[in-house]
This record gives structure tokens, sequence and C-alpha cells, in this order.
């Protein structure tokens, strides 16, 4: 008789968040090895870039090549963020899993970000949808509702909009639509609400939730979506991208303490954090000096600790880190 709780996809972002919004472009090779050790950390879905033209984000101007290599990885769903119709064209031929389209519920974001108000959005994506039928039958379409929590142009984003633009998505033809605090704002009772609301509007076709830890909310907003039924979870190594507002706060989700957080509680991820936290030696490798965020890195295993699949970690990562180099 097993009472194990539901277990959780973790969708590791870091490629496409986090490099992007960094100024410095990671070498191709770098990114390559940093995604093999993700992936052999146990991840089973990560966003690997996004097809943007490159004269505005040089950081992804190879974004078809790391597509093609991470795509012959075992078991791996690799995903691709994709503006535009163009950009779905380029990531289909390309060869990705899953797109996913960032749609904002904020009128002045979306016009700030692609020039385009959230009606005309919902335009693209069943153009997106329409090609995705047409040449790659297989392939998976996501949108993620940015600024759903709310806008730093606009405020407050009503919950009202937010539904309604989830439901515009589905006619549309997406396979799932989640929800981003792309701006750090959401909080776990807001949370808790408009995952529910978005569950009751579009059923089984409720997506990830794309939390920032901003404001130091992030693993308390992913436990309250967690407890509404939310089973897939944007994170990001390190934290790195997702665009900090405040000095010493992540922007992204940590995915090392999401990690933990679940595997703690008897919440089976797939990730061995070990592994995952070796994994960060190739970000480091490729990206030298950039600040990189997590108590679990640090402070190391608990004393104890045993993944929910039953499994102990290695003696050494036991101790905290501090202990182990002393
Ligand atoms: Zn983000």
């Amino acid at each position: 008789m097993s009472t194990a709780p539901p277990s959780v996809l973790i969708s590791e972002v870091a490629p496409r968040d986090g490099l992007q919004s960094v100024a410095r472009t990671m070498p191709t090779a770098a990114k390559l090895a940093w995604i093999d050790a993700l992936h052999g950390a146990g991840l089973r879905e990560i966003e690997v870039g996004s097809f943007v033209p490159a004269r505005r984000l040089p950081q992804m101007a190879d974004v078809a090549e790391v597509v093609r290599h991470a795509s012959r990885l075992p078991e791996l769903t690799v995903m691709a963020l994709v503006p535009n119709l163009r950009g779905a064209e380029a990531a289909l031929a390309a060869g990705v899993h899953k797109l996913t389209v960032p749609v904002s519920a904020s009128a002045a974001h979306s016009l700030a970000n692609v020039r385009k108000t959230p009606e005309q959005m919902v335009d693209e994506v069943r153009a997106i949808v329409a090609l995705c039928k047409e040449r790659s039958p297989g392939v998976m379409v996501e949108a993620g509702i940015s600024t759903a929590f709310g806008c730093t142009l606009q405020g407050p984003v009503p919950e009202d909009d937010v539904l309604r633009l989830a439901e515009a998505l589905l006619r549309a033809g997406v396979d799932e639509a989640g929800l981003s605090d792309t701006t750090g704002m959401a909080n776990p009772a807001q949370v808790r609400r408009l995952f529910l609301r978005l569950r009751a509007a579009i059923g089984e076709h409720a997506g990830a939730a794309h939390l920032h830890n901003t404001r130091g909310l992030g693993l308390a907003n992913c436990l309250a979506a967690y407890d509404v039924g939310v089973r897939t979870f944007d994170a990001s190594q390190g934290g790195i991208g997702g665009c900090p507002y405040a000095p010493g706060a992540s922007g992204n989700v940590v995915t090392e303490d999401l990690v933990l957080m679940f595997e703690a509680m008897g919440v089976d991820t797939g990730v061995d954090l070990e592994r995952l936290t070796a994994a960060r030696a190739a970000l480091v490798q490729g990206l030298p000096g950039e600040a990189l965020y997590g108590m679990t890195p640090e402070a190391g295993l608990p004393k104890g600790f045993t993944y929910a699949d039953g499994r102990l970690p290695a003696r050494e990562a036991l101790l905290p880190t501090t202990e182990r180099l002393a």
C-alpha cells in the first residue's frame, strides 16, 4: 500500500531564461557540456534556448545547434521559446519536441515586449499551432501566460483577464497554458487561487508554474501550486535569469532548492541533487564569475536525508560544504 505523494516534473529553464538575461554569451561547447550535465542529473525537460533574431539576442545565436545536440539525449524533452511564427519555423526545423510561447496578460507588458496586444498574440499562437500540425504533428505547444500575478508597468493584473486569456489560448489550440510570475510579485494565496481557477477553466490543459524568487517567496509559491495540483515546475540552476530587481535575490526559483524541498517531502523529482550540484561546475566554466544563488548547494544535504525513492545520498553530500572544505 503506497501513500507516496504525486511526483513532479522539474523543467530546467536556465539555458534559456538564464543565459538570455546575462550580458555575456556562453560559448556553444560550454552550453552543450552544461546541458549534458543537467540531463545527467536526471532532468527530463530542458528549455535549451529561444529562437529570436541573433542581432537582438546574440546569446541565442547558436540555438539550432544546441537543439540538435540536446535532441540526441535519451528521454529528454527539448523545449525552446518562440515569440512568433518565424521563430516557430526555425525551432521546428531544428527538431524541438515542445514549443513555449510567452503571452502577456498585461497589455502594457505585451506592447513593450513584443509590440503586440495579448489578442494579437493569441492570433500568433493560432498560426504557430497550425504550423506545428502541418510540419511536425508530434510537437507540443505550451503558452506561458506572463505577468499573470502582476506587472511592473500596469500594476495589478485582474484574474479575470488571465482566465480569459487562458481560455482564448486553448481555443487557439495550445496543449497547455501555464502561469508565470514574470516580475516576482506573486504570493502563495494568490498562486493557490489563480491555479485553482485555471484548472476550473481549462482542466488538464493547465500547465506549468513558472515562479520567481525575487522577493523570497519562490518556494512558498511553488508549494502552494503543488497543493492545488500543479505537477510541472520551471526552475533555473543557480537561480540565474528572470531579471532580478533586488540585489542578492535571484529571479527564477533555484532548481537545487526546489528539488531539495520536494525530495525531502517525499515527492519524487527524478533528479539527483549531488549530480545537479556538480553540474554547476559546467555553468561556472561557461560563465566564470557569474553570481549563482541557492541555499542547498551552500549548506549541503541535511543529515539523514533520503531521496523520495528511498535512495541515500553519497556520504560526502551529507556534510555542509564548509565542513567538507575544512
Ligand atoms: Zn523566469
